[in-house]
């Protein structure tokens, strides 16, 4: 077994927790992974459900007023142009998908408001299809343990979809976010105490506060 697979693997084994933004359909993954953007994810588990609640289907936020979804989340970073975002979304899946959210990365990065990263989220834990949903954790962890050199995360999902099995695609992203909070940390990780730090390139690696 290669490197990287038991890097995963050891990863998937210490960190079970199913992903934030998982919300166990397309729908409510795609909406909270968009609220989610320069946003920490606790913050939008807090004003989700309100928001469903007040708006439960794609019509009701089709013809909500902005202003009316804007209040919902207006705790959350950038609320404005999310709201805006969420309404052109709801309108556009209803007038070209019939109401069903799409399962193609092509389509689904059409729609207001959604990169590749959102999109993959959608893939992979709205429709269990492999895709490699890069944010901020996977973009410095990768880079850390030698995997990625991209600049942008466009161009670290291509290295990793070629470095890693397609099957592990979706762990990375939800182990990634959970090693990235607890362990593998912006700024000065915690090395020791990494599970996988005997195969971690980073330059600083072990470096004390
Ligand atoms: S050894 Fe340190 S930098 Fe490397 S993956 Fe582990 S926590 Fe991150």
């Amino acid at each position: 077994m290669n490197k990287i697979v038991q890097t995963i693997n050891i990863l998937k084994k210490r960190y079970t927790a199913k992903g934030m933004v998982d919300l166990g359909n397309p729908e409510d993954t795609l909406i909270a992974t968009l609220l989610s953007a320069r946003t920490r994810d606790e913050q939008v588990l807090k004003v989700y459900p309100g928001l469903r609640k007040k708006f439960s289907t794609l019509t009701n936020l089709a013809q909500a007023n902005v202003k009316e979804i804007a209040r919902c989340i207006s705790s959350i970073g950038l609320y404005r142009n999310k709201a805006k975002a969420i309404k052109a979304l709801a309108t556009r899946i209803i007038k070209e998908y019939n109401g069903k959210i799409p399962d193609r990365m092509e389509d689904l990065i059409t729609l207001p408001g959604v990169g590749r990263k959102t999109a993959s989220c959608v893939l992979w834990y709205g429709f269990g299809k492999p895709a490699m949903a890069v944010d901020v954790h996977v973009f410095r962890i990768t880079h850390r343990l030698g995997w990625a050199k991209g600049k942008t995360p466009e161009i670290v999902e291509q290295e990793l979809m070629k470095l890693i099995p397609k099957k592990f695609w979706g762990d990375l992203n939800r182990t990634g976010v959970q090693f990235g909070r607890d362990i593998c940390r912006p700024g000065i990780p915690q090395c020791y105490r990494c599970p996988v730090a005997k195969w971690c390139k980073f330059k600083y690696k072990n470096m004390k506060a």
